[in-house]
């Protein structure tokens, strides 16, 4: 059949009015035929199956039984009365509850006739009830369909409220399906159908909706989730190769005496396997032909800053200009600090821009960065401005990534003629699972391995309870020299409470801690700029010996005397921001700790945070619970993925049939980089229309 029907507008449908119209548009995007096939069923209750009464189990959700009702009564209650009727079959008995409609079916109830009940359990210790069960006799439940798996639609409450109940949204696609047929043009090439021997795409559409069987249904789900996976990477991967042969790169064809010399003479030390990798896997980018986009991933205290480093030293080797940027203005200035110590004996010139910059010296900075005396520029936000010019950027390097807006970094390849190349920094480690989907057409680095000699921090988990303890403790790692954070949750929503409890503890941390013996900082958002970073100051300085603070200090800061982090309300943090702040610790030579203070009360979730932590510091691993906990919504990055516009398939769940799907995409690529054979027509036609309209993943990169 020709697919054209399938744009036929969804008012068209018949038992579609215009109102009805109007709400599947509005509550769930259905303006077509097409639309309406692919709104796939949420669930399905298994109708296939009858349970025993004395089979049923706490964590069955909705069951079908067979039984008789025996006695009906009415119990009284002072919140309104309920009726309770007792259904046996031969194994043992349940009840079953309504609290509205009580009058109809008392009337309408046949005791002591056999019939079929569905739907949840609720448990009072061991004994199971069933409020308000759909019940159907036995011989008509024989004679209907619904036998088999059904299927339950996304709904919204608007949607019940009108009228358009599950069972409406079923007759639908009933009508869809016999106005459309059921021949469907097949998408997949054929040799990938057959190799993996999946069902046709008509089988699938009809048993998504209509499952015969569990068996059928499976079969149909991972069609349609593979065919989903495989058109998504199938367009990641061929941006990816277009680029490399469209997008012209700036060649760094030599490797010159910025980076030999420091190389050489001036690294402070030996550079781990995974730095070393790393960096060849950017000068390979560097030396070819194509624009690098590449994502580095390393944890905190990895050292990624040392391989920025390297790389901005090869665009000076090509007589380009670098920039690095930070997302704040304390992180700008302490890559400033670190940098130029570095790079000190060479003679490259070196500025810092941010929000604070001088106008004087901000106007030299422009004036440098345009006549390409300035070779180096560490900044923030500031070095976006359009009124910074460059006289030739050659390499954009972005620290902390997710501080950063897409449209701001496509700013930064409108700096040169030819785009500069540009690598993004982040500690916050992306699940492999999720990078390849979301990054499928970047290319990642991942620095695996810590520099040597760091001790894993002791991580412990204590009750408010044992504060005192915990407080004797703090008080014996400053007479060994130590410095100590503490730090305290700042969520938008509550931020007067959370202001509150900062400064309550403030107030006791500073009775415990006393005067002149013990000095404290104190950084929160509400604090002006300067005070912050003077108090910050005094504590790098170790003029103090506490600092206590909201989560600002959250990225990047360097302080390796620092050898305790205390976290207050652990159980109110997310594992990145946890994993994120334990890595301020650990960074000199002595034993770090990191102690999770929380009260008694503990989530399911927020108890797997925790002991997560005490378990790993390994930031891949954590980073894979949180994608399971929260799912792909919450993880950086994936809003503007459009990962969760996915129809059917589950990026986390589905992550082998990525892989698979992944695989087959590269091999088809590999054969046939054009999709030009015939077999490969289809792909080609859908390919090139996914490309065409504005999928939200092209914006990534
Ligand atoms: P991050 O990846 O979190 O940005 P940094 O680049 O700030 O990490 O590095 C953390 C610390 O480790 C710095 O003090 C840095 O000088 C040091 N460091 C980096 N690489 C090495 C190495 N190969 N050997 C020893 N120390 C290193
Ligand atoms: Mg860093």
């Amino acid at each position: 059949m020709s697919n054209n029907i399938l744009q036929t507008e969804i008012d068209y449908l018949k038992g579609v009015g215009p109102n009805r119209a109007d709400l599947l548009r509005s509550e769930l995007s259905v303006y077509t035929y097409q639309d309406l096939l692919q709104l796939f069923p949420n669930r399905y209750l298994d109708r296939t199956q009858y349970y025993k009464v004395n089979q049923l189990q706490r964590n069955s959700s909705e069951v079908q039984i067979i039984g008789k009702v025996i006695n009906i009564k009415t119990v009284e209650q002072k919140r309104g009365n309920r009726l309770v009727a007792t259904f046996v079959d031969d194994t043992g008995e349940i009840e079953l509850v309504w609290f509205r409609g009580q009058r109809w079916m008392r009337d309408s109830l046949k005791l002591n006739t056999p019939y079929v009940i569905f739907g949840k359990l609720n448990w009072y210790g061991n004994n199971p009830n069933m409020p308000h069960p759909e019940m159907e006799l036995l011989p008509d439940h024989e004679q209907s369909i619904r036998t088999a798996m059904q299927p339950i639609y996304p709904s919204t409450e608007k949607l019940g409220n009108k009228g358009i109940t599950n069972r409406v949204m079923n007759k639908l696609m009933q009508q869809l399906f016999s106005e459309v047929g059921q021949r469907f043009r097949e998408t997949l090439p054929k040799s990938l159908i057959e190799e993996l021997k999946l069902v046709d795409k008509g089988t699938a559409f009809f048993n998504i909706h209509f499952p015969k069987s569990q068996e059928l249904l499976a079969k149909a789900q991972y069609r349609l989730k593979f065919e989903e996976l495989f058109f998504i990477q199938l367009q990641l991967v061929n941006k990816k190769l277009l680029r490399k042969q469209k997008i012209k790169g700036l060649p760094f064809q030599q490797v010159g005496s910025f980076f030999n010399e420091f190389y050489n003479d001036h690294l402070p030390f030996s550079l781990t396997n995974a730095q070393k990798r790393v960096v060849k896997e950017i000068r390979r980018d560097l030396g070819s032909n194509a624009q690098m986009n590449r994502l580095l991933q390393g944890d905190v205290g990895s050292g990624k800053t040392i391989v920025a480093l390297l790389s901005m030293l090869l665009a000076l080797d090509n007589g380009f200009q670098a920039c690095l940027m930070a997302p704040t203005e304390i992180l700008a200035q302490q890559h400033y600090n670190g940098l130029f110590d570095l790079v000190k004996d060479l003679p490259i010139n070196t500025k810092l821009l941010t929000g604070s910059t001088k106008t004087a010296a901000r106007k030299e900075i422009h004036e440098q960065l345009e006549n390409g005396e300035l070779h180096i520029i560490i900044g923030t936000h500031a070095v976006l401005e359009d009124k910074v010019k460059f006289k030739n950027l050659g390499l954009a390097i972005i620290d902390e990534q997710h501080r950063f807006g897409v449209a701001q970094r496509a700013k930064l390849w409108k700096k040169n003629a030819i785009p500069p190349h540009i690598l993004v920094m982040t500690a916050t480690p992306i699940p492999r699972t999720l990078a390849m989907s979301l990054y499928g057409d970047l290319d990642v680095s991942v620095i695996d391995e810590l520099p040597p000699g760091r001790k894993p921090v002791k991580t412990v988990h204590r009750f408010d309870s044992n504060r005192l303890k915990v407080f004797h403790f703090i008080k014996e790692e400053i007479k060994k020299g130590r410095q100590v954070y503490i730090v305290y949750p700042l969520i938008q929503e509550s931020e007067k409470m959370d202001y509150k409890d900062l400064m309550d503890g403030y107030e006791s941390i500073v009775r415990e801690f006393p005067l002149p013996e013990y000095q404290i900082s104190i950084v929160h958002g509400k604090m002006k700029s300067e005070d912050k970073d003077y108090e910050m100051e005094r504590f790098f300085k170790a003029e103090t010996q506490i600092m206590v603070a909201t989560t600002v200090i959250e990225v990047g800061v360097n302080i390796p005397n620092a050898s305790v982090m205390i976290i207050e309300s652990a159980e109110r943090f997310g594992l990145s921001q946890l994993h994120q702040l334990r890595g301020r610790v650990g960074r000199g030579a002595d034993q770090s700790y990191c102690i999770l203070m929380s009260s008694h009360k503990l989530t399911n979730d927020a108890k797997t945070r925790l002991e997560t932590m005490v378990q790993t510091s390994d930031g891949f691993e954590i980073a894979e619970v949180d994608l399971k906990l929260r799912g792909p919504g919450d993880l950086m990055g994936t809003q503007q993925s459009g990962i969760l516009n996915l129809r059917i398939a589950d990026i986390v769940k589905d992550n082998d049939i990525l892989k698979t799907a992944r695989y087959y995409v590269q091999r088809v690529l590999k054969e046939d980089p054009n999709l030009a054979l015939p077999q490969h027509a289809t792909a080609r036609t859908i390919l090139d229309q996914l490309m065409q309209t504005k999928q939200p993943w092209n914006y990534i990169s």
